[in-house]
């Protein structure tokens, strides 16, 4: 069994206190490689994937989560995408007059990349209504970012650490449940202190050397921590020549038979996972219902 590539739920006894560890290799590796970004947005786009697979596990519904950054900068989008299933894909977009030759990357901040950027956290359950977040980037990274939303928007004190490098992502999630097993303030604030401390003092070659468990075991010792079995994040991408052809449907019948006149057969590339879909003369009629019309 690879040490990578799960996401483990964990509590600490006695207390109020939750958290989620990630590590993920294979799935980031397969993720990133029908990217076309410069190599230094690497670990920027896996804090992404690896974010998206904390919030999906700390939220629990069943259905699709989507964690999305769109801005003016040379950086147009970063988007993950996971479900209940531990399915995830992502794409990182750079504005079409962005210079990436010219760029250096290295130690920009989210601001930087994006420009006034917007951070949104969809989900989007199989059953009742979907919930949508949003986020002005004003922190430098993800997991600032992230921080912020939980302590904020929830009201409950929240730590995310995302390690991401060129190969591999992941990341510890720490979160102070409301008053049920703990109710001295003041012991409270003591278990979190604790916890926090001890979290900060992860590397990335533990997380990503090492099984989550003994993450954890090695992390906090001295405090009873109760490890959950691990789900495995696997690469997976739901895209389908039905999706591909609704971008067609939206230019429209004339542009589209226009491009096809043009090119003989229209190729559309999936953005997330690399794979080609042509569409010849009867798919156009097949997705403009171009017969249904002729027979009325
Ligand atoms: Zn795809």
């Amino acid at each position: 069994m690879s040490t990578n590539d799960y996401i483990n739920r964990f509590l600490f006894d006695d207390t109020d206190i939750r958290g989620e560890i990630v590590a993920i290799e294979d799935t980031f590796q397969a993720a990133y490689q029908h990217q076309t970004f410069p190599k230094a947005l690497t670990p920027i786009f896996g804090d992404f994937l690896a974010g998206a697979a904390l919030l999906a596990e700390v939220l629990k519904f069943e259905g699709t989560l989507t964690l999305q950054a769109r801005g003016q900068g040379n950086v147009a989008l970063i988007m993950a995408e996971t479900n209940h299933e531990g399915h995830l894909r992502g794409i990182l977009r750079l504005q079409p007059d962005a210079d990436s030759s010219a760029m250096s990357f290295d130690d920009i901040s989210l601001p930087q990349l994006l420009g006034n950027g917007v951070l949104t956290i969809t989900i989007e359950p199989n059953k009742g209504k979907r919930y949508q977040g949003i986020i002005a980037i004003t922190n430098n990274t993800l997991a600032e970012c992230l921080q912020d939303y939980f302590s904020n928007s929830e009201q409950l004190p929240t730590q995310i650490q995302l390690y991401s490098d060129a190969g591999r992502c992941g990341g510890l999630f720490l979160q102070c449940l409301p008053k049920q097993l703990v109710t001295d303030e003041e012991k409270r604030e003591d278990l979190w202190q604790t916890a926090k401390q001890l979290a900060m003092t992860l590397s990335a070659k533990e997380l990503f050397e090492l099984e989550n468990e003994q993450v954890l075991l090695r992390l906090f010792h001295e405090m009873q921590c109760r490890v959950f079995d691990a789900k495995p994040i696997v690469f997976r991408c739901s895209c389908s020549k039905e999706r591909s052809g609704n971008a067609l449907k939206s230019i429209g019948y004339d542009d589209a038979q226009a491009l096809l006149q043009e090119r003989d057969i229209i190729s559309i590339d999936c953005e997330f996972c690399g794979k080609v879909y042509h569409f010849g003369e009867k798919d156009l009629d097949e997705i403009f219902e171009r017969k249904n019309n002729l027979l009325h």
